[in-house]
């Protein structure tokens, strides 16, 4: 049985009687999410290697991977931590998706022995020197050879050769020499075999001037999918005209370019041509970084964290809130503010400390704070929700669409108040965010209101219906 303090005991209980801070995942949304990529993926006959790191649970990695048979999911981790808790939760195609180096040998070399199929990812002949010495000598270790377990760590290590197709991050640069001769050692190595080339395209994001249109970043991000796919493939093909390297897969994309709609195979359905795999990640759950990249709208952010007003301040014009920096990270990803409030359009936190964030109004325009009594519930969501999921132990997962209606809300509000309480659930458009995107229609319906209708803002939210832990750190 659940302790009052085990995140468990609040399942069944309303997102308004949480405790503060804490962070929401919206089942929903991340269904959504993940349906719209399973639709890109399959319309247009693309492989799919979603990235996990935004959320590193089981529960959303099964859903961006629900379009995959049984056994046959494939994903990108961040960390050896990560790899190792996907297998042990039945993942058995895991790429770890960060440029390999000797410390980290022993643990991937585990990960290659346990797993149907473990990748590494390099970028140089030093790293790949470093792996080749490793497995020789971890192979040889093993006396006896017709073992099962001779067999399985005697197979080739499967390698991505990082790309840098213009994010200037990780990657050899498409097309040079130093490039050919990393793929060309991979494939010549006694212990190494090529699954293909990969390209993280993080300059996706933020493409537009800043404060722009969604539709001007969305083209920007629309521009360096196409320039990645046509670097990749133009890579690929002079491989194998070139050095006779057959590139069996390129894997690119992220979530602002993944969302861009532009046509991903660009001719490489063509005989010879590698097969094309998109791997975004943070789509599962958007957050206002991917809204301003003209991803996705606020509506279809999954995620927000929960914080009480703690002090109200009519002298600076100003509510605090009991989430800062710990809680709400200090990613901007760009933007001028660090979180929007939802159902309150006006609403913006402009200052975060550790463990507090300031909160008044967009415009200046005088902050109403008799609506926003001590212990208030404020909705925030996120600029970069994988740096903000990544500070919290658990996520408490609410489903907007339990129950029938989208976004079955409980509630007490009523009279003046119905309004903006009918809104909180509705992630408003035009709240002054450079990007945002709308507008949406609101979601209803409610539970009516109680006797008396006088606004109780602690009866009023979404129902947990469950919570999910992220694997945590290395
Ligand atoms: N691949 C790599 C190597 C990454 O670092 C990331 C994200 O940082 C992704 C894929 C997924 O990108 P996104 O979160 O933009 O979808």
């Amino acid at each position: 049985m659940a302790t009052p303090s085990a995140p468990e005991h609040y399942v069944g209980r309303l997102d308004s009687e949480l405790p503060s801070p804490c962070f929401v995942v919206d089942v929903a949304r991340v269904r959504a999410n993940c349906a719209r990529v399973h639709r890109v993926a399959a319309e247009q006959r693309l492989g799919l290697r979603p990235h996990v790191k935004t959320h590193k649970t089981v529960e959303a990695a099964r859903l961006q991977t629900a379009h995959a048979a049984r056994g046959e999911a494939k994903i990108v981790v961040s960390t050896l931590a990560e790899a190792e808790f996907f297998a042990d939760n039945s993942f058995g195609d895991i790429l770890y998706g960060v440029p390999l180096e000797p410390s980290k040998l022993a643990r991937a070399w585990a990960l290659h022995c346990r797993l149907p199929a473990f990748h590494v990812m390099l970028d140089s002949v030093e790293a790949l020197d470093a792996l080749a010495a490793h497995a020789k000598q971890a192979v040889a270790t093993l006396a006896d050879q017709a073992s099962d377990e001779y067999l399985q760590a005697a197979r080739r290590v499967s390698v991505f050769v990082a790309v840098d197709c213009g994010y200037h991050r990780e990657g050899v640069q498409p097309g040079t020499e130093e490039a050919r001769a990393v793929v060309r050692a991979v494939v010549g190595g006694r212990h190494t075999r090529l699954a293909g080339l990969y390209s993280h395209s993080g300059n996706s994001y933020n493409c537009g001037e800043a404060g722009c249109a969604p539709e001007q970043a969305r083209a920007g991000a629309a521009a360096v999918a196409c320039a990645e796919r046509d670097a990749m493939l133009a890579f690929a093909a002079s491989l194998r005209l070139e050095d006779g390297v057959e590139v069996p897969v390129v894997s690119i994309g992220a979530t602002p370019s993944a969302s861009s709609c532009i046509q991903w195979d660009g001719g490489g359905g063509r005989p010879g041509a590698p097969s094309v795999e998109l791997h975004p990640g943070n789509y599962a759950f958007f957050d206002r970084q991917q809204v301003a990249s003209g991803s996705c709208g606020l509506d279809d952010v999954a995620v927000y964290v929960v914080a009480r007003v703690v002090g109200r301040y009519p002298a600076t014009n100003s509510l605090l809130v009991d989430a800062g920096g710990c809680a709400l990270h200090k990613d901007t990803g760009g933007l001028p503010d660090w979180a929007s409030v939802m159902g309150h359009p006006s609403l913006t936190v402009t200052k975060l400390t550790q463990e507090v964030g300031t909160v008044t109004t967009r415009d200046g325009s005088l902050l109403d704070d008799s609506r926003f009594p001590l212990g208030a519930v404020l909705r925030l969501v996120p600029n970069h929700a994988c740096m903000t999921a990544a500070g919290h132990p658990h996520y408490f997962v609410v489903d907007s669409e339990a129950g029938g209606a989208r976004g079955a809300v409980v509630g007490a509000a009523g009279g003046d108040d119905r309004a903006a309480h009918q809104a909180e659930f509705v992630v408003a458009t035009g709240d002054g965010m450079p990007g945002s995107v709308g507008p949406r229609v609101s979601e209803g319906p409610r539970v009516p209101a109680a006797a008396g209708g006088a606004a109780a803002p602690a009866a009023e939210g979404r129902r947990v219906v469950a919570v999910w832990r992220p694997v945590k750190f290395w």
